[in-house]
């Protein structure tokens, strides 16, 4: 089977196409310092695709991750449909799944996606993004946070304190 990297635009939506694909990228990051190379490729609603690589820098604390990559192309090229898959294939044989930073990142876009976790070779895990994200901060809960937010002004703020709106329960699990 040989990839057609001649041809990026190739839409492969299925998870195999999607990890091959991202497999493939990979050989593009910019990693001269950790030597790790990771490939990642979106998947919209509609079936567009887009593709990233981690880009490492000198400074090492600004270095971004492939599925950030591929998330900032996708915004850049317009598209603000719901990302449904995520492929991400490291160097090695053992699954890269996505960091933290990540995980959050990709909950942004696709609150209900796939995330296929390979290597350069080897299996791929695929989990959906709130089980990798569990209890995630989203849109809606900021939302419900700025609307008891108090105004902006003092004098509004000391004649209408906001509401005790948000008070949860914190749950007492067992240990
Ligand atoms: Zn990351």
């Amino acid at each position: 089977m040989t990839d057609t990297a001649d041809e990026p635009r190739e839409q492969d939506a299925s998870p195999e196409g999607l990890v091959r694909r991202a497999r493939t990228v990979r050989a593009r990051a910019y990693a001269p310092y950790s030597g790790f190379h990771v490939g990642a490729v979106v998947l919209t609603v509609s079936g567009a695709t887009f593709e990233g690589v981690n880009v490492e820098n000198v400074s090492y604390r600004l270095t971004t991750c492939a599925e950030q990559t591929a998330l900032a192309a996708m915004c850049a090229a317009g598209a603000r449909e719901e990302v449904v898959a995520v492929a991400v294939a490291g160097d090695g044989d053992a699954p890269c799944t996505p960091c933290g930073a990540c995980r959050q990142t990709i909950a942004e876009f696709g609150p209900r996606a796939v995330v296929h976790a390979t290597g350069a070779r080897g299996p791929v895990h695929s989990h959906r993004i709130d089980v990798l994200l569990p209890d995630a901060f989203t849109p809606a809960r900021l939302a419900a946070g700025a609307q008891a937010a108090p105004a902006p002004t003092a004098a509004a703020s000391l004649d209408d304190p906001p509401a005790a709106a948000g008070t949860e329960e914190v749950p007492r699990g067992g240990a």
